[in-house]
């Protein structure tokens, strides 16, 4: 099969990568010079535009910031759209809204060409060691045909349903970070000026029914150490909240706790810019309070 990668951010690149290793990969970024040095790299070929990218592709994987930029990509003369082959799967690994992708699946589905939404979960350091999950919404016979394809970067690979019900776990996915980050940073930002080690009551809540990716992993190895790495920015999970809300909503769930938490990332994307991490969010509740929560 012959694949082409549009998009080699920070998650998009690693797992390129592991698609370079067994499989003829196109690839096209927008700033090129990515794309060039991934190619000299990895065996590849760089694409000037994604309609040059995409043809002869039997599976193209898009992985963008948001749903929108995905469908900004489809038309026009250097458009996806305009390369797209009879026959070709577009696979979408942002972490999209579903709305959107039924609206590009829609517009894919008049001819033989098949769209399923792929987005991934377990960050840049799941993506290099290709232990992802990933998460599908789509038909069952589009995904067995490109499921070699993700089986080099993900290790789950779950249908969740029809087009756009990746999207959406997803987003449920993420909104759980976003409130269990928050809420765990508040709750230790108190301990801490009530003269509790973080470190200790870490430990305590880790052995008990409070315990979550936030207070096992994130917080230790990211707040407590200062070293705040940027792997995944603070403005895609307040996208990520924003798409929850917004689903729930479409459901008839009016959903309070995400709609307040996706103003709160708002708010800290705000003060710490485009480029923060999410887990830097402990920086403003560190901040409001007057604390920092140091190990
Ligand atoms: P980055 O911000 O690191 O990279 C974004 C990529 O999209 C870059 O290749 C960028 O190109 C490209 N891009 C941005 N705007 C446009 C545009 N208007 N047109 C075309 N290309 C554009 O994001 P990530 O790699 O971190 O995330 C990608 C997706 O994966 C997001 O939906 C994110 O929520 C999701 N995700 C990320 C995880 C992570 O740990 N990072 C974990 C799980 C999911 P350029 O190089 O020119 O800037």
């Amino acid at each position: 099969m012959n694949v082409a990668f549009l998009g080699l951010g920070a998650i998009g690149l690693p797992m390129a990568r592991h698609v370079a290793s067994h499989f003829t990969l196109t690839t096209w970024n927008r700033t090129q010079s990515k794309a060039t040095a991934f190619a000299q790299q990895h065996g590849a070929r760089a694409a000037a535009t994604p309609r040059e990218a995409v043809q002869g592709a039997d599976v193209v994987i898009t992985c963008l910031p948001t749903s929108k930029e995905v469908e900004g990509l489809l038309d026009g003369a250097d458009g996806l759209l305009a390369g797209l082959k009879d026959g070709a799967t577009l696979v979408d690994c942002t972490s999209g809204d579903p709305t959107t992708s039924q609206r590009i699946a829609a517009r894919l589905a008049s001819s033989t060409q098949r769209f399923i939404d792929a987005p991934v979960s377990g960050g840049v350091s799941g993506a290099e060691q290709g232990t992802l999950t990933i998460m599908c919404g789509g038909e069952e016979a589009d995904l067995t045909r490109v499921r070699p394809v993700l089986e080099t970067f993900g290790k789950k690979i779950v249908l969740c349903g029809a087009v756009g019900a990746g999207h959406a776990v997803k987003a449920v996915n993420q909104a759980l970070l976003g409130v269990h980050l928050y809420a765990a940073s508040e709750g230790l930002a108190a301990l801490v000026k009530a003269g509790v080690s973080p470190t200790l009551a870490l430990e305590v809540i880790n052995a008990s029914s409070g315990r979550c990716n936030a207070t096992e992993n994130l917080i230790p190895q990211r707040v407590l150490t200062r070293a705040f790495p940027r792997t995944f920015r603070l403005a895609l999970l307040e996208k990520d909240l924003g798409i929850a809300a917004a689903f729930a909503r479409t459901q008839g769930v009016s959903a309070p706790v995400l709609q307040l938490t996706t103003e709160l990332y708002r708010a800290a994307r705000r003060e710490l810019g485009e480029e923060a991490d999410h887990v830097e969010i402990a920086k403003v509740i560190e901040r409001t309070s007057g604390t920092e929560i140091r190990g």
